[in-house]
């Protein structure tokens, strides 16, 4: 089990719970502030169809990378839960920092739970203009991650925000306010799908609150484990899963206990029956764990093995092909190169024939093309060829300064 109190003078964990939860609000909120290479930090664009992560421009044909690293997260997160319980639930989801905000506030304006059918007017309405102002930030922030924070606010002032981003916003403001004034810690308990998921994930290995049978005998009923818990438990009953482990229960006990120079009697241990860290050592935590140590290894693969450029090829829809003076066949093809460095480069693209390797002409500007980093470039050119019998298969080869062959795509001139 974990002692950390000591009889005089607890040492608290609320403290650190609030670092954590601001930590997290902080990051959530700032990340679509940053840019790097030119580009936001983390943002899905839809206009390109692309993903700026941490550096990196993912294109929409790179989203396997992303699929692979929705996997880790998923897998460490049932590994986080099945170890540490619903710790996410109570030190870092934004939706308890809301609730614990939203309470705050209304603790503030004199509008406790006890005092709600008082007639405060003024304050009522200040509670409900501060809900809207949250649930605004968060709708808003939420939105950052597809349009860039300026942008959003410059198009917000001039009217000329997309009628979908319009919408959005309404949306969320709305649903995050009516979570704000009406549900609140419901939605740990009851609505949560992730809360759900916990209770499938607990067992003898699981972070949980837990005040040993053996301890009862200290315990002078004075209630306020069960006074200042969110959810409403009472954890002198054993483990309950609406408990998000914020450990608020554990530091009333211990301040009670203190002044009867005490140490606390909740604790945390491992084991929803209180088995401690011995527990950890079961066959479903080393799979899960075994299972996202290979899910890292491959996501590592796949990105060390990920090419540095990409070239995409089309013929063109909007220009016929047709046969020139020498008797050529010209055809028409649109491309698409994206540099996928962290670095500006300059490329080319040269064609030649599949069977024979014989180089191909290309009329038009497909040399010393410079890219930015993470840039998506479209040129149009014109292949010319040999009229063919049948079909004739060709090769587009996009090289760098150095002469590297980066990426290669296949075309038939039909
Ligand atoms: S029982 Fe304790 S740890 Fe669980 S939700 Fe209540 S106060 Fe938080
Ligand atoms: S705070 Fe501690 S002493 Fe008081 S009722 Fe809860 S468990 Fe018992």
């Amino acid at each position: 089990m974990i002692e950390t109190s000591c009889p005089g003078r607890p040492t608290l964990l609320s403290p650190w719970r609030r670092r954590c939860q601001w930590g997290v609000t902080l990051l959530l909120l700032l990340i679509p502030w940053f840019r790097v290479n030119g580009n936001s930090l983390l943002r899905i664009d839809i206009p390109n169809l692309s993903l700026y992560f941490f550096g990196q421009t993912l294109r929409i044909e790179e989203l396997y990378l992303i699929l692979l690293f929705s996997l880790l997260l998923t897998l460490g997160f049932l590994l986080t839960t099945m170890i540490l319980g619903r710790v996410w639930c109570g030190w870092l989801c934004p939706q308890t920092t809301l609730s614990d905000l939203a309470e705050w506030f209304a603790t503030r304006l004199g509008l406790q739970k006890k005092n709600l059918l008082k007639e405060q007017p003024i304050q009522k309405i200040a509670l409900q203009i501060v809900y809207l102002f949250l649930a605004f930030l968060v709708s808003a922030n939420l939105l950052w991650y597809f349009i860039e924070p300026w942008d959003f606010f410059a198009k917000l002032v001039t009217g000329q925000l997309h009628y979908a981003s319009c919408i959005s916003l309404l949306l969320v403001t709305l649903v995050i306010y009516l979570d704000l004034a009406l549900i609140r810690r419901l939605m740990c308990s009851d609505f949560c799908p992730y809360g759900r998921l916990q209770t499938t994930l607990a067992d003898q290995a699981t972070l949980t609150l837990h005040l040993p049978p053996v301890e009862l005998h200290r315990c002078i009923k004075c209630g306020s484990c069960v006074r200042v818990c969110p959810m409403g438990i009472d954890i002198r009953s054993g483990y309950q899963i609406e408990c998000i482990n914020c450990g608020r229960c554990l530091d009333a006990c211990r301040q009670v206990m203190a002044k009867r120079n005490q140490p606390g009697l909740i604790k945390y241990t491992f084991g929803t029956a209180g088995e401690g860290h011995r527990a950890l050592l079961n066959l479903r935590t080393l799979l899960l764990s075994l299972a996202t140590l290979v899910m890292i290894v491959v996501l590592i693969f796949a990105v060390y093995q990920r090419p540095s450029a990409s070239l995409k090829i089309s013929v063109s829809h909007t220009a016929a092909n047709r046969i020139i003076k020498d008797g050529s066949r010209a055809t028409f093809f649109n491309a698409w190169i994206n540099n996928r460095s962290t670095q500006k480069a300059s490329y080319r693209i040269e064609a030649r024939q599949t069977d024979n390797g014989n180089p191909l002409v290309i009329k038009g500007q497909t040399k010393e093309l410079q890219l930015e980093a993470g840039e998506n470039l479209r040129i149009d050119f014109v292949l010319v060829t040999p009229v063919p019998k049948d079909k004739l298969e060709v090769e587009f080869i996009l090289m760098n300064q150095t002469d590297d062959e980066l990426a290669i795509t296949g075309a038939y001139i039909k």
